[in-house]
């Protein structure tokens, strides 16, 4: 009997995942120089409210859902590759799948074969996770006392002082983590008026991630705060607030822009009150609106967001009186 001879591995490395979602007729936003988002096109997902849960990576060819019941439907895995894609989409085993993959890709070569030398490179200084995480943290340094964060806050987000060697020595170190929740980097902030202030990995890119991004999504609330620094992140999320995210510096990026609106609806501004804070408002609020609803809070005074008390922070957000689920 004659079997039909299938070589799994060089489809997946053949045929571009953008040709595949084309079959099917998905076509998707794209974001940054590898990334696609948009609507999930599975049948196993059945959420509405995860508007934009599917992501691509067309630089390595794979694709991931997000949405809790759309993973779960799928045996907990939050991804895949093209023959895991057609084998959902066509309800097919990952057999079928890889024939129905080879019979496209012989009958329009040119349009499902792409050498991968036309592919676009992944971009170097991405933020790839890192493989380690620091030892020789004391999370009771009275620093942290001193700038007002708890040990609650102290625990949460991973804060101390390192005591190791290196770059990061006798710094209050901040772990930094990617929307997936993976540790990409720390920074470390002087203790002993030492500049820089903040010190941060070679080649990390601030302007690819928002600090707290995961946690702020893990509230599944659609109103998010947005803040300057990481001391006010923590000083928003001690008065409450939970759904913060902190620009690590005053101007907001392209990238950050879209991980805002992929992520919630509405956005509290709380940025410092000065010059800089005052500019980047103007233009958070120029970058995200018709997409997201954007109010400002002003913090007055000429203040940063941690330096104002508790209640004063409360006041501020109760005004506006849009967040959906304050812890
Ligand atoms: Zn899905």
């Amino acid at each position: 009997m004659a079997t039909t001879w299938v070589d799994f591995k060089q489809l997946k490395a053949d045929v571009a995942i953008e040709q595949v979602l084309a079959r099917y007729g998905v076509h998707l936003r794209r974001i940054g120089a590898t990334e696609l988002r948009g609507r999930c096109p599975l049948p196993t997902h059945t959420s509405s409210r995860s508007r934009d849960s599917f992501a691509v990576n067309i630089s390595r060819n794979v694709w991931s859902c997000r949405s809790r019941s759309c993973m779960q439907a799928r045996g907990g895995r939050p991804g895949g590759n093209i023959l895991d894609l057609v084998a959902l989409m066509a309800g097919c085993s990952i057999r079928d799948a890889a024939l129905r993959l080879q019979a496209w890709s012989r009958a329009a070569p040119e349009r499902f074969i792409v050498p991968p030398s036309s592919r676009p490179d992944p971009v170097p200084s991405e933020n790839p996770p890192l493989r380690f995480a620091l030892r020789y943290v004391d999370a009771t340094h009275p620093y942290l006392v001193s700038r007002g964060v708890t040990s609650d806050t102290v625990r949460t987000f991973g804060l101390g002082r390192y005591t190791g060697k290196g770059l990061l020595r006798g710094r209050i170190v901040i772990p930094i983590h990617n929307a997936a929740g993976e540790l990409i980097a720390y920074a470390g902030r002087a203790i002993d008026g030492e500049e820089p202030k903040y010190r941060f990995p070679a080649g990390f890119r601030k302007s690819l991630v928002l600090f707290n991004l995961h946690r702020a999504v893990a509230t599944n609330a659609s109103t998010v705060i947005i803040v300057e620094g990481f001391f006010d992140t923590f000083a928003v999320h001690q008065a409450g607030y939970p759904t913060v995210v902190a620009l690590m510096g005053s101007t907001l990026s392209r990238h950050q822009a879209d991980l805002l609106k992929q992520h919630f609806e509405r956005i509290l501004v709380m940025l410092d009150d000065d010059t800089a804070g005052q500019q980047g408002a103007t233009a958070v609020a120029e970058a995200l609106t018709p997409a997201m609803t954007v109010a400002m809070l002003s913090t007055g005074g000429g203040h940063q967001p941690d330096e104002l008390e508790p209640q004063d922070i409360r006041h501020l957000v109760n005004r506006w009186n849009r967040l959906e689920d304050p812890a």
